[in-house]
């Protein structure tokens, strides 16, 4: 099974994203956790320049997609393939909110490009399951806030924040099957036992 992550900058994300992987490999499944942008060594250079290097926004979006594409090739189309699950911490939902919400990226390219690294029809690839870690701005600028160096996109205004936080949650009203919105803003334990639940209601752990 292949599932990501998403979420604001700030949203707790990688915290669930850690207790998720040791969840699910208690629960016995062989589990390769991976990243976007990054999973390969050419997609973890392709992250260093688009967290630290201005550019432009076509630049960005290709590189993303670039280190997409070499992520599917190289790493979850074969883990897949071996019968492994693919926990992947950001993927196409996150262009679609960071430079198509926060950046303004036209849809139809967004699309093309889409359609182009993840396949069509049969052999499309895509997420089965997106949970998405919400949390409202104030949360998310607080939890970033504290302390840690920020790269290039958490240091945008708060506007750019909002947008790609209303870009995400649109993208998960248009496909509630796939995207559950998890509201990040509770306790750690009580987030934890609604992931734990999602997981059994949907018999994957
Ligand atoms: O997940 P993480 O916060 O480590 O992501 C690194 C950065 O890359 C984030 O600041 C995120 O906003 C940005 N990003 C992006 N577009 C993507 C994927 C990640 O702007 N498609």
């Amino acid at each position: 099974r292949f599932i990501s992550v998403e979420g604001v900058d700030g949203a707790g994300k990688s915290t669930h994203l850690a207790w998720l992987a040791e969840h699910l490999t208690a629960a016995g499944v062989q589990l390769l956790q991976t990243r976007e942008p990054g999973g390969t060594p050419l997609g973890e250079a392709l992250r260093g320049l688009l967290l630290n290097e201005a550019m432009s926004l076509d630049t960005e979006t290709l590189l993303m997609f670039a280190a997409r594409s070499e992520h599917l090739q190289q790493v979850i189309r074969p883990a897949l393939a071996r019968g492994q699950w693919v926990l992947c911490d950001r993927f196409s939902d996150a262009t679609f909110a960071y430079q198509g919400g926060g950046r303004g990226l036209d849809l139809q390219r967004f699309a093309m490009l889409e359609n182009w690294v993840q396949g069509s029809g049969k052999e499309r690839i895509e997420p089965e399951l997106t949970l998405l870690f919400d949390v409202p701005l104030e949360v998310s600028q607080a939890r970033m806030a504290n302390g840690r160096v920020l790269d290039r996109f958490e240091r945008e205004a708060l506007d750019f924040h909002a947008r790609v936080r209303e870009a995400y949650l649109a993208r998960a009203a248009a496909a509630p099957q796939r995207i559950r919105v998890i509201n990040a803003n509770r306790p750690l334990d009580v987030i934890q036992s609604e992931l734990a639940e999602l997981f059994a209601g949907l018999g994957w752990a």
